[in-house]
């Protein structure tokens, strides 16, 4: 189903969230969470704030009424999002006014320890210090990370939704990738795709063509590209729902692609292919990197795969859990994430291939379903 502008689904953001984020603030020995703008606090009230200089913060005491502080010119939206119906109290504040001590008001005395989203503003987080003296700050994503990572049956079709949404602007990659065209025009005829295919905005697009393809962060350049030039395309969006996209395809356009790549992409399919394999309850996350990492260092692409294979995905583009070396995260039902591998030839080119795929009770579902092939014309 999809999800409209402004139309919040009781499954996909329940109510009762708010009180599932005491009982954890509370597990953790935290006396409250304090939760600005971003994807804790949509992930928690429904509520897509700006974030800015004037405080918008939830205070969720771990027992106790909550309250969503916001900029008196935000009210209207805040009173408009689905925040009201948790059962939050809205408390605003005027251009001028001090809003750090609404949050001590809203708290009361006796704190030992708070939570602070992991993203808040410098300027912020020592405003909350000088209003709350004494009371240490810890990481609000401590205790929410382990709500996040595990999706629910609602946030796993979102996630389904927005996969099928980038899958269908990959599908449209002949449209508009060809020789001749720079980087730069190619990503701007994707951005508009991304929205036509109903998400709510483009989070980022990367086309690397030939030696760009070797970074695997580039974005776009006034790059031409050449015939036989591999371009990684590496795209995401976030849906209405919120939820977001990001999946990566390599093509060639224009002739044959380069030997030596397309030998290399023999062995990174088949690592993509066996890493999604690997994936199952139980499973560390470090498990799944090493699957893939073995088969490209055993074919001596080792230090060409140079970043981890994985990150969780949901609200945020990256989130835990992390598949990286070492991690002894076991992998459960409902966990959704990225298998990415690469293999990066500095000065020559590139190759990724990454789809998101959701850990489920015998296994993986991929939540991309375009063809994981070299794809040329
Ligand atoms: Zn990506
Ligand atoms: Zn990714």
């Amino acid at each position: 189903m999809l999800y409209a502008v402004g139309v919040v689904d009781d499954d996909l953001y329940p109510p009762e969230r708010l009180g599932t984020g005491q009982r954890a603030a509370a597990a953790a020995g935290l006396d409250a969470l304090l939760v600005t703008p971003g994807a804790d606090l949509r992930y928690l009230t429904g509520y897509q704030a700006k974030a800015g200089e004037r405080l918008t913060c939830l205070v969720l005491p771990a027992t106790g009424e909550p309250t969503l502080i916001v900029p008196r010119l935000e009210r209207p939206a805040a009173e408009s999002s689905p925040a009201p119906r948790t059962g939050v109290r809205i408390v605003d504040h005027a251009d001028g006014s001090d809003p750090y001590p609404l949050v001590a008001a809203a708290l009361g005395g006796g704190l030992r320890a708070v939570g602070l989203s992991n993203r808040t503003w410098a300027e912020q987080v020592l405003g909350l210090r000088a209003a709350l003296p004494g009371v240490a700050q810890r990481l609000a994503g401590d205790v929410l990370r382990g709500l996040r990572m595990r999706k629910s049956p609602a946030e796993v079709a979102a996630l389904r939704e927005a996969g099928t949404a980038i899958d269908a602007v990959h599908a449209r990659m002949p449209e508009w990738l060809a020789p001749g065209r720079t980087e730069r025009q190619v990503g701007a005829d994707i951005a508009t795709g991304i929205q036509a295919a109903g998400n709510a905005f483009t989070a980022f697009v990367t086309v690397a063509a030939g030696p760009n393809g070797a970074s695997p962060h580039h974005t776009t350049s006034d790059r031409v590209i050449e015939r036989g030039d591999p371009v990684v395309v590496d795209i995401g969006g976030v849906m209405p729902s919120g939820y977001c996209s990001d999946s990566t395809r390599t093509y060639v356009v224009g002739g044959p692609p380069p030997v030596e790549l397309a030998e290399a992409y023999q062995v990174l399919e088949r690592a993509q292919r066996e890493a999604v394999g690997a994936v199952a309850p139980g499973v560390p996350a470090g498990a799944v990197d090493a699957v893939a990492r073995d088969l490209l260092t055993t074919a001596g692409y080792g230090p060409a795969f140079l970043h981890r294979i994985g990150h969780g995905i949901g609200l945020d583009g990256h989130e835990d859990p992390y598949l990286v070396t070492g991690s002894r995260q076991a992998l459960e039902p409902g966990m959704v994430f990225s298998v990415e591998p690469g293999v990066y030839l500095a000065g020559r080119y590139g190759a990724r291939i990454e789809d998101i795929v959701v850990c489920t009770d015998d296994g993986a579902e991929r939540l991309n379903r375009r063809p994981t092939e070299l794809l040329a014309w």
